[in-house]
């Protein structure tokens, strides 16, 4: 009997020090505490081994010593391990030292029980005949069993906190070893109170250890892993279906019952479902993706659907699952990001990139066709806006907008290019010019009380070479549109490479006037001016440019260019600025002389032009009245009151302020009783193109009149023949300037001219 025993505990303990070296080794976190347990374990067994073999009393006493600290080192590791596997987060906690000092204090009580007996004794019994001694507790035992049962309870009650609080399908990680310990306990408490002097519990215990060493370290809970994995699949935003070998599905989660419209308890249809849905699943394919998209009733929605084969652990394949995800949201979500990031807002037209974008794909990529380019302008679209307020403003735009989106024809694209700047791009067969012009370029809006007509403006381009930039067409286009005049009825140019040589010719002269002007190749030239009796009274100053490269160039190759950019005060500023140098420097027969300059309306947008001249008139020390001012009837088109006002101060510091031009623009003949004027000058020319010659006499007499009637001094240019010049002379006119008495000639020659005649 004793031999049994003893070879079942040595077994016991190999196979627990094996076991323990194992959980060592193992990479998982309870390892370690496993291993402490198992070792712990070997501790007690090997106390009873020694009880079970001894046959005297030193034996049997060193093996209960050995049993009860074994005992106490194994509830010790126990309260660990079950801290350790329940992941208890206070297993730092100073609360946790009561047990280890509970049990410290027990291992030690051990310790004295030789000197003071107080644990327990030995007596001898006779069991089958065969000697046995057996243990007779004391207090000092009580305090054992009790701190034993302490440790041990409390590793119970974690385990039965940890089973009950965790949901039920973690429960199984803990109940499982929760009935070991449970078996473990009972077995081990009827043998300590049944006092047999061999303790089979021990073999309990020993069980308890290797089932807590394979089911901490080795158990895998599969129907904890299927059910987690299952609710996984389950919540997951994807529909998925899992097929069996032979395509037949065995499960869906909730999405993809919902998706086909079947129950998660009867999935038949599935597969039926599927192929009326998705034009492919990847059939024949192991592992598939694809995107899709399905029309419903209540819209269009897109899906990415893939597909992935299950294999076995040999390989061979058991089956495959379908995900497919719902992209709808996301999808129309970056359709609209697209759809903002190429369409204006207010319009809903292309943006220009976009359009520019588009024009460049087509114009590229279908060479049979030729197309245009259409740069449509609102004329004054800023006065609509200061007059009837943005919200109109915005409603023109859209008018527009909407009167091409319905004109459009096939093959157009046209969008938004800038605040009040539109851009078609279309086949030049499909062109409408003529609607454009009737339509588009004038039309009105109202506000209740006001109308306001709005105009547009339309450069054309004809692409020749498709392969230019876009942006260089569209400036073409916006060139052709800049030629356009203020005219009511010319709405549309159309680009021509002249255009494109002006513009460059333009340029060229603009960066050249600054250095024209320092090195004097910009002149004035003089005209004569004669009295009734053909007397040399002053000159005009004309302006003229000796260019290197371009020869003499005369004031209408590029005043326009000038008045258009600004520049012009540049130039006038060097004309007063010499004829006042001129003016000085005459002296003797000349003193008398005057000198009248033109003064361009630009000049009042960039410069105080009384004061520039009063300054110049003050730094030469001329007589205000020999420096005279032409101005032109465009000057009073705009902010006619201040113009007038300056006017006045030119004639208050004794200039002398002639009106050029008069009849030859839109003459206002109510602005002209109220003009401070001294001198009206009459254009022949515009007389010259009047056919019937009787009738422009008329004219000219009446304006002669008037303007004696007025009292100011008449001068009449243009004046080429003798004829001329005695009619007008007999027509009561006071002074005279034309080819007839003399062109335009250098200072120089003016000078001889004077001397001459005088001589
Ligand atoms: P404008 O001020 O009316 O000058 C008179 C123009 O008529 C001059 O042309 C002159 O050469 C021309 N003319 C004079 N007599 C006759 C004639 O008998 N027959 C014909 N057919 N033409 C005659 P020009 O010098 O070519 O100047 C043209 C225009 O350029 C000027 O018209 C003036 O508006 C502008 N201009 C000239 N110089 C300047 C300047 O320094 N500053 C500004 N702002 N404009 C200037
Ligand atoms: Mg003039
Ligand atoms: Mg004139």
């Amino acid at each position: 009997m004793r031999e049994v025993f003893a070879i079942i505990y040595i077994v016991l303990i190999v196979l627990l020090g094996l076991f323990g070296v194992i959980s060592k080794k193992s990479s998982k976190a309870i390892g370690k505490a496993v291993s402490y347990l198992l070792f712990t374990f070997i501790v007690p067994i090997a106390g009873n081994l020694i009880l079970v073999l001894s046959e005297n009393e030193l034996l049997s006493t060193i093996g209960s010593y050995t049993y009860f600290i074994g005992m106490d080192l194994m509830a010790f590791s126990l309260f660990d391990f079950t801290l350790s596997y329940c992941n208890i987060p206070w297993r730092h906690n100073k609360k946790i030292y009561f047990i280890y000092t509970l049990l410290t204090i027990d291992v030690l009580q051990y310790f004295f029980n030789p000197f003071f007996g107080h644990a327990f004794g030995m007596e001898a019994i006779t069991v089958d005949g065969t000697l046995y001694y057996r243990l007779v507790p004391y207090l000092g035992q009580t305090f054992h069993r009790i701190a034993v049962y302490i440790a041990f309870i409390t590793s119970l009650g974690i385990f039965i906190y940890k089973t009950i609080r965790v949901p039920r399908i973690y429960a199984e990680k803990y109940y499982i070893i929760l009935f070991t310990m449970v078996l473990a306990g009972i077995w081990q408490s009827y043998y300590i109170f049944s006092r047999t002097p061999i303790d089979r519990s021990m073999m309990g215990l020993a069980v308890c250890g290797m089932l807590i060493f394979y089911f901490s370290l080795f158990y895998r809970p599969f129907r904890l892993l299927d059910r987690m994995l299952a609710n996984i699949a389950s919540k997951m935003s994807e529909a998925i279906f899992f097929f069996d070998a032979s395509k037949r599905c065995i499960w869906a989660n909730s999405n993809g019952c919902k998706l086909l419209e079947v129950r998660s308890d009867n999935l038949e249809h599935v597969n039926q479902r599927l192929f009326a849905m998705f034009d492919d699943l990847g059939v024949g394919q192991d592992n598939w993706s694809s995107k899709q998209s399905v029309n419903f009733e209540k819209g269009t929605q897109y899906f990415s659907l893939d597909k992935h084969i299950v294999t076995d652990a040999k390989n061979k394949k058991i089956g495959y699952f379908l995900s497919i995800q719902d992209n709808t949201e996301e999808i129309l979500k970056h359709q609209q990001e697209i759809y903002e990031a190429t369409h204006d807002k207010l319009t809903g037209l292309f943006t220009k990139e976009h359009l520019f974008n588009q024009i460049k794909n087509k114009v590229s990529s279908e060479t049979e066709t030729s197309y245009s380019i259409a740069y449509l302008d609102i004329k004054d679209f800023k006065m609509v806006n200061d007059i009837f307020g943005n919200d109109t403003g915005d409603l023109v735009l859209k008018r527009v907008a909407n009167w091409i989106r319905e004109n459009a024809t096939e093959g157009w694209a046209y969008g938004r290019l800038s605040g009040d700047a539109f851009g078609i791009c279309y086949p030049t067969s499909t062109e409408k010019l003529d609607l454009v012009q009737r339509r588009l370029s004038k039309f009105v809006i109202s506000n209740g009380s006001i109308d306001q007509h709005i105009l547009m403006h339309v450069g054309i381009y004809r692409i020749i070479d498709p392969s230019i930039d876009v942006s260089i067409m569209f400036d073409r286009a916006h060139l052709a549109l800049t030629t356009i005049k203020n005219e009511y009825n010319m709405h549309i140019a159309i680009y021509d490479d002249n255009m494109r040589n002006q513009l460059l010719w333009d340029q060229k002269i603009s960066t050249e006037l600054e250095g024209a002007i320092e090195n004097r190749q910009i002149v004035p030239y003089l005209q004569p001016i004669v009295d009734n009796k053909g007397t040399i009274i002053g000159a005009e100053a004309l302006v003229r440019w000796l260019h290197p490269e371009e020869g003499f160039l005369p004031p209408f190759k590029f005043i326009p260019v000038f008045e258009k950019n600004g520049m012009i005060a540049q130039v006038d500023k060097y004309i007063w600025r010499s004829a006042c140098e001129i003016i000085s420097s005459w002296n003797g027969d000349k003193a008398n002389l005057f000198i009248s300059v033109n003064i361009s309306p630009k000049d009042f947008y960039f410069m105080d032009v009384y004061a520039e001249i009063k300054a110049l008139v003050e730094e030469f020390k001329i007589d205000p009245s020999r420096l005279r001012i032409e101005i032109t009837e465009t000057v009073m088109m705009t902010e006619a009151e201040s113009r007038m006002a300056i006017l006045s101060k030119f004639r208050k510091s004794g200039f002398i302020v002639e009106m050029d031009d008069f009849g030859s623009g839109y003459s206002s003949l109510n602005q002209l009783k109220d003009m401070p004027l001294d001198v009206l000058k009459i254009d022949m020319k515009f007389l010259s193109k009047a056919e019937d010659n009787h009738r422009a006499e008329t004219i000219l007499r009446n304006v002669l009149r008037l303007s004696s009637d007025l009292g100011l001094f008449s001068l009449t240019e243009g004046v080429e023949t003798e004829d001329q010049y005695k009619m007008l002379n007999e027509m009561g006119c006071n002074l005279f300037q034309g080819y007839y008495f003399a062109k335009p000639m250098s200072v120089a020659d003016f000078e001889k001219l004077c001397d001459k005649n005088k001589g």
